[in-house]
């Protein structure tokens, strides 16, 4: 048996054959062929077989979402057939005597610049369709004929690093667990496993990467520790201890139905952070408060086109009566850095974390803003609906963000359709925020920190970035300073704070934001109740001054 350590991700044991996955390499590499003919032929079956995906894809988008949404894939086969994309690819071939791989990557590359030079907008949201189809005819050209990580009976994936879209699709793929070589646990690909509650490690080093295709392993996600090749009486032992722990959580099921309150008196709010509608069940489940944010992004992730508004409002009206009267906090959609599709149409960043991201994107694309706005608004109308919008930075972006929010509602009013009371939060995760967090205050309804980003941000340190991460320590007083300062310049105009991110689900902190005044905590559904378990066994007066002086002096 072999044995690698790494960082745990999600708590839980996961026992199945290994798969390895290996993204097709997208630096493509140049070099003349001496049988422009079989290159060719390579190019035209490539293509043959992007069209059969596509074509099927049609079909199943077609039974799953109807003809609208699934005309994408029709659009994709298209390209494929365009005179103009056929024949720069061949001239590149047949003339310049180029492997196929480059030839694909390079008429893609100026089919994309023509595309998203152009001034109409629809022709410029073309250029992500042109990049999506090069991108499978490279896929299928590297000899990965399917870009889904996927497998016919329950597998674990070992890969080198996984994205977020990659990641959202594992649970259809028959994927039950997951370790990477590289990776961070408050990377979105984390977040994304703990909302998945799929065992899983990251930063397993290299060595986890060898040629382990087909054995069998046990993941040990309590651990951060994969097993490879164990013998019978090994598993055994590690299904015992899922049941075992299993147990344990169960014990903590006296907290259920009990108040957030700690032995001295201090009350406060535990909601749940989700990022789909089964997770919203799991609030329900584990006695949740509310929902302190809803990540929506993985909604977007998990489809191959923007989702529609009847699409979106049909989400957050089953959100909103599955909690009743207790409020559900949309965030509005946090795309960029990890988080891209081709059909986004982000643009090629350097440094894609301080690029077109959260609100950003969203005043840059007003349609995909409006769209989601207009959805939360009629969901409203059904529930105790909020909203929040992330990476904000300056006062300018809430005040072009109320202008988004008076349109709607006067065009609401207009056509006679309800909705209900909105409040608005601006989520803090960016110094620049923090810094204006009182009249940020002044703005919104609600504040909340996003702890991850936030770290991220005031270390200045890519929370996705394995090399550098000796250096991520979140737990910095630095963060303490911020959150101290978002805390009272809220409570200046009787505004609540709300804290969230990883930082959040970190029981032994939990008495200094009891300390600071924080108003909510928000966490995985899975963790509601042990942190109800840490507020009610936390006497805030006993809390020594000195330390906390120490921290936020
Ligand atoms: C955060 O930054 O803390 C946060 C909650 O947002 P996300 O982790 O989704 O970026
Ligand atoms: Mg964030």
């Amino acid at each position: 048996m072999i044995e690698f350590a790494g960082k745990s991700v999600f708590k839980g044991i996961a026992s199945a054959k290994i798969s390895v996955y290996k993204r097709y390499d997208p630096t493509v590499k140049c070099f003349t062929v001496d049988d422009p003919e079989a290159e060719l032929r390579r190019f035209y079956a490539a293509r043959d077989m992007a069209v059969d995906q596509l074509d099927e894809l049609y079909s199943m988008a077609l039974d799953e979402v109807g003809d609208e949404s699934a005309a994408i894939f029709m659009i994709h086969t298209m390209m494929l057939e365009d005179f103009s994309f056929i024949n720069s690819v061949e001239n590149l071939i047949s003339n310049g005597h180029f492997n196929a791989e480059y030839a694909v990557s390079a008429t893609g590359h100026s089919f994309y610049d023509m595309f998203l030079g152009m001034d109409d907008a629809y022709m410029q949201a073309r250029s992500a369709d042109v990049r999506d189809v090069s991108e499978r005819l490279l896929t299928i050209l590297y000899g990965n004929s399917q870009q889904e990580i996927s497998s016919d009976e329950p597998a674990i994936i070992l890969a080198e690093d996984l994205s977020p879209s990659e990641t959202v699709r594992l649970a259809k793929g028959n994927i039950i667990g997951f370790v990477t070589s590289a990776g961070s646990v408050s990377s979105h690909t984390s977040i994304l496993a703990r909302t998945m509650k799929m065992p899983s490690i990251v930063d397993a080093g290299f060595e986890v990467l060898k040629e382990y295709d087909g054995l069998h392993a046990v993941i040990d996600g309590y651990d951060g520790k994969i097993y490879i090749d164990p013998d019978e009486a090994f598993v055994t032992k590690m299904l015992r201890k899922q049941r075992d722990e299993a147990i344990k959580a169960e014990l903590l099921n006296e907290y259920k139905g009990r108040d957030n309150v700690t032995i001295d008196g201090r009350r406060i709010s535990l909601t749940a952070s989700v990022g789909s509608l089964s997770e919203i069940d799991d609030a329900v489940f584990y006695d949740a408060g509310g929902i302190g944010l809803f990540r929506t992004e993985f909604i977007y992730l998990e489809k191959e086109r923007f989702p529609t508004e009847d699409e979106l409002f049909e989400i957050y009206r089953e959100a909103a009566e599955k909690m009743g009267d207790k409020e559900v906090c949309i965030r509005a959609l946090d795309v960029g850095a990890d988080k891209r599709m081709g059909y986004f149409g982000l643009p090629e960043e350097t440094n894609p974390a301080l690029g077109c991201r959260g609100i950003r994107y969203l005043l840059r694309n007003p349609d995909i803003f409006r769209t989601q706005l207009r959805a939360i608004y009629r969901a409203s109308a059904y529930g105790n609906l909020s909203v929040m919008y992330p990476m904000i930075s300056t006062v300018v972006d809430v005040g072009r963000i109320n202008r988004f929010n008076n349109d709607i509602k006067k065009e609401l009013d207009a056509d006679g359709i309800e909705y209900g009371n909105v409040k608005h939060g601006i989520i803090v995760e960016t110094p620049s925020a923090v810094m204006i967090s009182d009249l940020l205050a002044r703005e919104a309804d609600f504040l909340v920190i996003g702890t991850n980003d936030l770290a991220q941000y005031t270390l200045v340190i890519d929370r996705e970035e394995t090399a550098v991460h000796e250096f991520y320590d979140p737990l910095n007083i630095s963060m303490f300073r911020m959150i101290k300062m978002v805390i009272d310049n809220a409570h200046r105009y009787k505004k609540k704070v709300s804290i969230c991110g990883e930082l959040s689900s970190d029981p032994t902190i939990t008495h200094i934001f009891l300390a600071m005044g924080a108003d909510e905590i928000s966490v995985i559904p899975s963790d509601i109740l042990l942190m109800r378990k840490a507020v009610c066994s936390t006497n805030v007066t006993e809390i020594s001054q000195h330390t906390l002086q120490q921290l936020w002096m």
